[in-house]
């Protein structure tokens, strides 16, 4: 199937979801991503800043950005004027950093940030427990933050064809999600978001409650990182 087939594919399927799909277009060319902007689809993900904002320069501005990789304080600057979306906020000081861009460039709408929540077993992966996200949005520091959104949580779950255990590890995500807003967001709008599911457990998080999947592979083919 070609890049369009599949974002074509993946719009049918979550026509009738409140779940929206963010094309991962990792170590893909422009080409690729522009394939899939022609079949209509405009928002990306792309996890290494940057190859982000060398694509951001390449393509249409009408295209929603999403950071989904981790994120240095130091490299926040280079992207706080376009992104749309900052998926991988896994401190509080890394949120300061993108308050204090966010004020610098003037923009006119905040910057949309999602805590990374660890649901996965592997220690390598980034992300806070549910426990640190309670404690940042306690914070005096963040309560006083104006230039940026908290939207939801996003986790990675565990690389594994065990059905129970990644349902496991996206109901985990589900209830801290329900937690924090029952807690910090309850009459707040903008936290909605649960971005969980990529190209291999989509179909399962979308069962568990996403609102987001992040499907690379499954619409740009598999990613040559010897290049
Ligand atoms: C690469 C990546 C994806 C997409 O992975 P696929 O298996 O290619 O769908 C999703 N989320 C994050 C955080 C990623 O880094």
């Amino acid at each position: 199937m070609s890049i369009k087939d599949n974002i074509l594919y993946f719009d049918e399927q979550l026509r009738p979801t409140p779940c929206r799909l963010v094309a991962v277009s990792k170590t893909h060319p422009v080409t690729a991503i522009k394939e899939a902007y022609d079949a209509g689809h405009r928002l990306f993900g792309e996890n290494k800043v940057q190859e982000l904002i060398d694509k951001y320069a390449l393509l249409p501005h009408d295209i929603a950005w999403h950071l989904i990789g981790h994120l240095q304080t130091n490299k926040v600057k280079y992207i706080a004027e376009f992104i749309d979306m900052i998926q991988s906020v896994d401190s509080l000081k890394l949120l300061k950093e993108i308050n204090k861009r966010a004020e610098m460039f003037g923009r006119t709408l905040p910057i949309n940030c999602m805590l990374q929540i660890a649901i996965a077993d592997e220690e390598t992966k980034y992300g806070m427990s549910c426990d640190e996200a309670e404690a940042l949005l306690q914070s005096e520091e963040y309560r006083g933050m104006k230039y940026i959104r908290i939207t939801g949580v996003m986790g990675i779950a565990t690389n594994t064809e065990d059905e129970q255990k990644l349902r496991g590890e996206f109901r985990t995500l589900r209830a801290c999600f329900t937690r924090l807003k029952e807690t910090f967001f309850f009459a707040n709008g903008d936290f909605k978001e649960i971005s969980m599911g990529m190209s291999a457990d989509w179909e399962l998080a979308l069962e568990e409650g996403s609102t987001m999947i992040r499907v690379g592979s499954g619409i740009f083919g598999a990613r040559d990182y010897s290049k």
